[in-house]
């Protein structure tokens, strides 16, 4: 035997055995199979000789939903090209099963094509796990949905009721119908008071909710961060100062300017600041420093603090996390604050993260796209 005679006795053996069926068939005047290789029988129990020039068995071996697209997909297919690729389930004596079929067009040396050749290949199990995958995201998201719903159904339908009694709690209070007694003047502030931390609550939620689906009004614009952020810290100093902190602010003038929504930067950086002034249980100092970095500014806001436990860092931005119990419920939030933040950093094309070690502090850090380079484009700013 040649060496080539060897080699091709070689390859067919090679063929043979690797876990795909192999075929060549006859395309005039009929679609005719002349050659289905072995694994038809070991791969999907179909013998090769039930399909072997009996073109009517063929489409008998495919799914009937899936005859419609195997046709029309391969004559479109043939039209653009040699070759193909389509998906469709097969059927063997164990029921339907999905397989890939690559397959074209051979020419022979006058050019002339009178063989199609391919290659069927089991995708049975990789489409079951992308089957399940799609099925548990589309609940994932049906959930959210859900959850999203029912948590701005539940903020509108508790403001209105809330908006009134809040709204006659006062007019009691000013005496409009009558002094009250101390007691009574007690038990009403008490009352307000948990009037305006259930507010507060639903307005963070709606916030959120906005923010989350994009339904609030930013804008961002190219402008220089340290006014901002000497705005946002003008309004907290006092708190900082009630409770013998020093606030130190490190922004340098020369910083590129940032694409930020004044109000969301504002916002993001009270709250951060306001947490590292809160939380704390040891007086002590805050820091807040920005600088460049590649296409983005980085924002640090640092506290000596009590530090975060790392079984707590991970749940510390999602809804309703409040992991410190101690913190007088005067100064207590809503346990939206960081949600809100982690939402409003997102949505101007940045990225938070946290950095704490118990009993040393916390670093929160945020970035924000800088107007240099590429990143002057607003569409850099996530889309907004
Ligand atoms: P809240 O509205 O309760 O302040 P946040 O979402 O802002 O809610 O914060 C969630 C929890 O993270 C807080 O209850 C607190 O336990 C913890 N936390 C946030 N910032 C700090 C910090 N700088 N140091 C220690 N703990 C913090």
């Amino acid at each position: 035997m040649s060496i080539d005679e060897e080699l091709v006795r070689q390859r067919g053996a090679l063929l043979e055995n690797i876990p795909v069926v192999t075929f060549h068939a006859e395309v005039a005047p009929l679609f005719r199979m002349v050659y289905v290789s072995p694994q038809l029988e070991t791969l999907f129990g179909i013998p090769v000789a039930s399909v072997k020039d009996e073109d009517e068995r063929l489409i008998e071996l495919i799914h009937v939903d899936d005859h419609a697209r195997l046709r029309d997909e391969v004559f479109f297919q043939l039209s653009q090209g040699d070759s193909y690729v389509i998906e469709f389930r097969l059927l063997t004596p164990n029921g339907p099963r999905w397989v890939r079929l690559h397959a074209g067009r051979v020419r022979n040396t006058e050019g002339e094509v009178r063989l199609h050749q391919g290659v069927i290949i089991d995708i049975g199990e990789h489409r079951a796990i992308e089957e399940a995958l799609l099925a548990a995201k589309q609940e994932a998201e049906r959930l959210s949905e859900a959850k999203t719903r029912f948590l701005s159904i539940i903020s509108h339908e508790l403001r209105t009721p809330l908006h009134a009694i809040l709204g006659f709690g006062r007019v009691l209070e000013r005496g409009a119908y009558g002094s009250l007694n101390e007691r009574q003047l007690t038990y009403l502030d008490d009352l307000l008071q948990a009037g305006e931390h259930m507010r507060r609550l639903i307005d963070d939620l709606l916030d959120l909710q906005r923010v989350s689906e994009g339904r609030d009004q930013l804008q961002p614009q190219v402008q220089p961060l340290a006014p901002l952020v000497r705005d946002a810290l003008r309004m907290i100093r006092q708190l900082a100062a009630e409770r013998g902190q020093a606030l130190v602010e490190d922004v340098p003038d020369e910083l590129p300017e940032v694409i930020v929504d004044a109000r969301a930067l504002v916002q993001i950086v009270t709250n951060l600041v306001t947490n590292a002034i809160k939380y704390p249980s040891s007086g002590g100092r805050i820091e807040l420093r920005a600088r460049a970095s590649g296409g983005v500014v980085v924002v640090d806001i640092e506290d000596d603090g009590a530090g975060i436990a790392p079984e707590d860092q991970a749940r510390i931005f999602e809804y309703f996390s409040q992991v410190d119990e101690r913190v007088p419920h005067r100064l207590r939030g809503s346990g939206l604050g960081l949600a809100l933040t982690r939402a409003l950093v997102e949505r101007l094309g940045g990225s938070i993260m946290l950095d704490s070690k118990p009993g040393r502090g916390s670093i929160f850090r945020f970035t924000l796209p800088a107007a240099t380079g590429a990143m002057a484009q607003p569409d850099a700013a996530g889309g907004i």
